[in-house]
């Protein structure tokens, strides 16, 4: 098993020197501080908007949706997915902080549609314990879209369902297509 100690220490273009990636990101914090003004915001989001999407690095949800500081909720996990976390996230977006409107945004070139349910398997066989969490694996974005669509839609802990819309994020262009609920 390969462990980052054995790996050379300045063999990343990005990481020079012996500081450590989070050492890179605390330092960029200093700098954000330093230049910050408090904007006396309270916790409930401006938009009333909560926003789920993929974890993906490519994209950039505020710059995306020309969203700013304090606009909306955003919640992030591999796919996307429309968890029971998400809806403890959800539930609380909207019955203690007031949004209203969901958006959901999965990706082009998710790495989710290179897994299958077989991951689970491989880490049971792995460290003798299987995950209580599905993989939640897909081939076909815009279904995965629409379920996730569904799965808000049908839940009973949300009051606020009326307004509801699934996207699928171009990596490669940066544009948004909207999925249709019912196709
Ligand atoms: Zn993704």
């Amino acid at each position: 098993m390969t462990t980052s100690a054995s790996l050379p220490a300045a063999s990343h273009p990005e990481a020079p020197g012996a500081g450590s990636v989070t050492d890179r990101l605390v330092e960029a914090n200093r700098a954000y501080a330093s230049q910050f003004t408090d904007p006396g915001m309270d916790a409930r989001p401006v938009l009333h908007v909560a926003v789920v999407a993929c974890m993906d690095a490519r994209l950039d949800l505020h710059a995306a949706l020309g969203l700013q500081l304090g606009d909306c909720h955003t919640i992030r996990n591999a796919g996307g997915v429309v968890t029971d976390d998400t809806i403890r996230s959800l539930t609380i977006s909207q019955r203690a902080l007031g949004t209203r409107a969901v958006i959901l945004i999965h990706h082009t070139g998710c790495g989710l549609e290179t897994l299958t349910e077989d991951f689970r398997h491989e880490l049971e066989d792995e460290v003798g314990q299987r995950p209580a969490w599905a993989v939640e694996a897909f081939r076909d974005v815009d279904q995965d879209v629409r379920q996730s669509m569904q799965r808000v839609r049908t839940n009973p802990f949300l009051p606020h369902k009326d307004d509801v819309r699934g996207f699928v994020f171009d990596v490669h262009t940066g544009l948004l297509r909207e999925i249709d609920p019912s196709s």
